[in-house]
């Protein structure tokens, strides 16, 4: 067993990479340690009157490129560690993609499914009274993550405003529609790793009908990529969540799924509304029930991993069939198995590009809260695509053109484009 974590896995590539594209030593320093580590604890009154503390971060990893972005976590193993390592690779993201923004992200040690509705409120109020100085529109802009969303989103910008007396719908991203979000924020993480995986399909000449995909995650990016590729003829094999999964080799139908979540919503609770809480439990014929570790190395031509860190280890690694890996979760495979994969020519698209359309839809959030202006679907689709294509074809070329995997030309391409921004601000 490694002993490793997500910052220390970070860094293996990170320095790699630094080695590869023959970095100067002083200047590793500035991409070794956060800019600014925030740390709170956040007191709330359950609804039975006792009191909960939760401890809260907010990294700030590098704002060389534009203001601080990334996410908010709550999980109760959101560590200072995984934190540190998930803003480290949000300022990789966004200069892959190249949106003016750095890299940050937010967690609070909480699992909210064992909270009420009015209690996971109170925890996003109490965040954002904590960490309201160190945000704002132009200062670090916060956006759902991992059991966050669009609800949050709105409590923690209402807060924000209430606190500075402003009018300041760019300060968070991710907000419900109504509330100053953007049309095609929702599905914008899978829609952009649908790019990519459309673009690589069509430029190795595949028939998406040949192709069977098995999707580790089923909630906002994992459902949602479910969805384009079934309607796109790709055989989704396999689906799952936290409980487990099912595989079919004849393919399941995503939106059967969708209606079991709808029908079963309010068993499974307020919290879980708009993700499959058991899909173990879904009565289908032809379906097999699986563990999320077999939905991993099943026989496969497509894997997303669509859920957590650290699936994909030295441990499993050499027994993943699937000859294309899209990481739509953040940091799914480990820096071992990396190597394992490379040996076995699995191409991995890495999650600082694969799912950068989450943040990039973000950006025209933001964009959209400063001006004012209200874009259609088909434009921030458009818009979305373009990105996305420009950042493939950025780490396309690095990798043909320095002999690297995907993920290492695109750290190469993140840290060369943030090397550029540090360089004329005169830091190094
Ligand atoms: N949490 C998402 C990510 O990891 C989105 C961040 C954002 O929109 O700022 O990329």
């Amino acid at each position: 067993m490694s002993t490793s974590t997500p910052y220390t896995r970070f860094q293996t590539t990170l320095h790699s990479v630094l080695k590869k594209i023959n970095l100067e030593r002083g200047d590793n320093a500035l991409f070794d340690e956060p800019q600014f580590s925030h740390k709170k604890d956040l007191t709330i009154t359950r609804d039975d009157g006792s009191k909960d503390t939760f401890h809260a971060f907010r990294i700030q990893y590098n704002n060389a490129r534009g203001p601080f972005k990334g996410g908010i976590r709550f999980h109760e193993h959101a560590d200072e560690d995984e934190v540190k390592a998930l803003a480290a690779l949000m300022a990789i993201k966004t200069a892959v993609v190249n949106i003016p923004f750095g890299g940050a992200k937010g967690g609070v040690q909480v699992n909210p499914k064992e909270l009420s509705k009015k209690e996971v409120q109170q925890v996003a109020r109490a965040y954002v009274q904590e960490f309201q100085e160190n945000l704002g529109p132009d200062i670090d802009c916060p956006a759902p993550d991992v059991n966050t969303n669009p609800d949050i989103m709105a409590w923690m910008r209402d807060e924000y405003e209430k606190l500075t007396r402003s009018y300041s719908p760019a300060m968070i991203t991710g907000k419900p529609l109504e509330f100053g979000g953007s049309k095609g924020r929702d599905t914008a993480t899978a829609r952009g790793g649908f790019f990519i995986l459309q673009e690589m399909v069509d430029r190795l000449a595949l028939d998406p009908s040949d192709m069977r995909v098995a999707i580790q995650g089923f909630g906002n990016a994992g459902a949602h990529m479910a969805k384009f590729l079934h309607n796109e003829g790709y055989i989704v094999v396999a689906v799952s969540d936290s409980q487990g999964g099912i595989y079919s080799p004849e393919g399941i139908d995503p939106v059967r799924i969708a209606k079991y979540k709808e029908k079963t919503g309010a068993v499974t609770g307020e919290y879980c509304e708009g993700s499959v809480c058991d899909i173990g439990r879904m009565k289908m014929d032809d379906v097999q029930k699986i563990t999320n570790a077999e939905l991993l190395e099943l026989d496969c031509d497509i894997l997303i991993p669509a859920a957590l860190d650290n699936v994909i280890t030295e441990d499993n690694a050499k027994r993943i069939k699937a000859q294309y890996i899209l990481e739509l979760a953040n940091g799914p495979t480990t820096p071992e198995a990396d190597a394992i994969l490379e040996k076995n020519g699995v191409r991995v698209i890495p999650d600082v590009l694969a799912n950068a359309g989450g943040v990039t839809a973000s950006y025209f959030e933001w964009s959209q809260g400063r001006s004012g202006e209200q874009w259609t679907a088909k434009i921030v689709d458009e818009r979305l695509k373009r990105v996305m294509l420009e950042g493939y074809k950025a780490v396309r070329r690095e990798a043909r053109r320095e002999d690297m995997t995907y993920r290492e030309a695109a750290f190469a391409v993140g840290i060369k484009r943030m090397m550029a921004a540090m360089k004329v601000r005169g830091w190094i």
